[in-house]
């Protein structure tokens, strides 16, 4: 294991501490100078994208289909999120095989959600 400072696609530096072989390690400092944005620019491209809902299933203490806001800064609205109904709650993406939830905002699928989301201006993907 060693430390590497990365400069990323962004112009900012990183520290990152990689693992393996030495061949595999400039590969991926190569990969993340290509394609890799430093934390803070990550986290302002993330915050400028609009707010994007799916439509999943929830496993905690509520049965049936959910709009699970996927992208965008849902954190920045969360007090408006919970005003319209929303909850923060554990589903299983459906496109995936892994047993580990993932955490978000949900709310239940019906007509009404439909057009709180519209009202919220979010998107159903
Ligand atoms: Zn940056």
């Amino acid at each position: 294991m060693a430390k590497y400072t990365i400069t990323c696609k962004c112009g900012h530096e990183m520290t990152k501490k990689l693992f393996g072989k030495t061949a595999d390690r400039e590969r991926k400092i190569v990969w993340m100078e290509q394609n890799m944005l430093c934390p803070d620019c990550y986290k302002k491209q993330q915050n400028s994208l609009p707010l994007v809902a799916e439509k999943e299933i929830c496993i905690v203490n509520k049965d049936g289909r959910f709009f699970v806001i996927k992208q965008g800064n849902s954190y920045a609205v969360k007090e408006t999120l919970k005003e319209k109904g929303f909850f923060f709650g554990e589903y299983f993406p459906k496109d995936s095989q892994s047993m580990i939830p993932k955490k978000g905002w949900m709310i239940q699928d019906s007509e009404e959600s439909t057009k709180i989301l519209e009202e919220l201006n979010i998107k159903i993907a």
